[in-house]
């Protein structure tokens, strides 16, 4: 099967090299040309455009920013769009709203082609080890076909329906995982200020109920106050949650937590805190 891959980023380039080392033939296009050469190193064709890359494969893969920056990939002579045609898939693995990803759909099946939405939460440590959480949704006939490929990024893998509730689930997922960090950074915080030792915090929320991956993995890291390499970009997380507090518009569902907590990140985002990983936040915090 011929991959197209749009979208070179910390999650793309990852995931792009890790279905060229399962021998998959990819053709791969990013909009800063720095991002080929690793992936040219393990076989990748460039593409001179998103359309090319699509035109070439019979699945494209799309893993993208924002939703702006899907709509620069999918629309316009050299989109993704125009380079589809009958029987081809179109997997969009960014995170994006639900409206972003139905469009999308739309105009894949105009062309006589198929559509999945297929967001996936894990960072740069499961997007290099291919263990992601994939959540797909949209047509089930390109799920099934794209399985031997989806199964080289993730490990874990569901199919949730029609198109929109991979992206909304996707949203849930997030606002629960930085609802926990925000809580964390403030838990630290509070130990730091009020003369405990931070790291026997972290040892005691481990051996608790609360004792989860993400905060073993960067508890120490926010509790040494030093500079940590970005896994998850802040300026994403801030989108994640602006599309959550969308969604729970949408629906008239009051997120009160979220609603606080994205007034935090847009503070981060306000003194250039964007490309830092999103435990950031915890600058804020301390500084507040
Ligand atoms: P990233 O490193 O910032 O990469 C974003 C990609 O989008 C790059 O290829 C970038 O191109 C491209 N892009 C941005 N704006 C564009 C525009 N206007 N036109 C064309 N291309 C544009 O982001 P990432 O961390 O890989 O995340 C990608 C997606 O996965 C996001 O939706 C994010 O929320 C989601 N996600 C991320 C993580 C994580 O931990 N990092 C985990 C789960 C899900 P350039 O290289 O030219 O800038």
């Amino acid at each position: 099967m011929k991959i197209g891959f749009v979208g070179l980023g910390i999650m793309g380039s990852a995931m792009a090299s890790n279905l060229l080392k399962a021998g998959f033939k990819v053709t791969v296009w990013n909009r800063s040309a720095d991002k080929y050469s690793p992936l040219v190193a393990l076989g990748a064709t460039v593409a001179t455009s998103p359309r090319a890359a699509a035109e070439i494969s019979d699945v494209v893969i799309a893993m993208m920013a924002t939703p702006a920056a899907v709509l620069s990939v999918r629309d316009g002579a050299e989109g993704i769009i125009a380079g589809l045609s009958s029987g081809n898939g179109y997997v969009d693995m960014s995170t994006v709203d639900a409206d972003t990803s139905l469009e999308s759909y739309r105009l894949a099946h105009e062309k006589g082609a198929l559509f999945l939405e297929a967001p996936v939460a894990g960072s740069r440590k499961p997007a290099e080890d291919a263990t992601l959480t994939i959540m797909a949704a949209g047509d089930r006939e390109l799920y099934d076909s794209s399985l031997p490929v989806l199964e080289k990024m993730g490990k874990k893998l569901l199919f949730l329906g029609e198109t929109g509730k991979a992206s909304r689930m996707k949203l849930a997922n997030n606002l629960v995982m930085c609802g926990m960090l925000t809580a964390l950074c403030e838990g630290i915080s509070l130990a730091a200020g009020s003369g405990l030792d931070t790291a026997q915090l972290l040892e005691v929320l481990d051996s608790g109920a609360v004792a989860n991956p993400m905060f073993r993995l960067k508890g120490p890291q926010i509790a040494a106050n030093k500079e940590f390499p970005t896994a998850f970009p802040l300026k994403h997380m801030q989108k994640d949650l602006r599309l959550a507090l969308q969604l729970a518009e949408e629906v008239g569902q009051p997120l009160f937590v979220t609603a606080t907590i994205n007034e935090l990140y847009k503070k981060a985002l306000s003194e250039n805190h964007g490309d830092a990983d999103f435990a950031a936040i915890s600058r804020i915090i301390r500084n507040t």
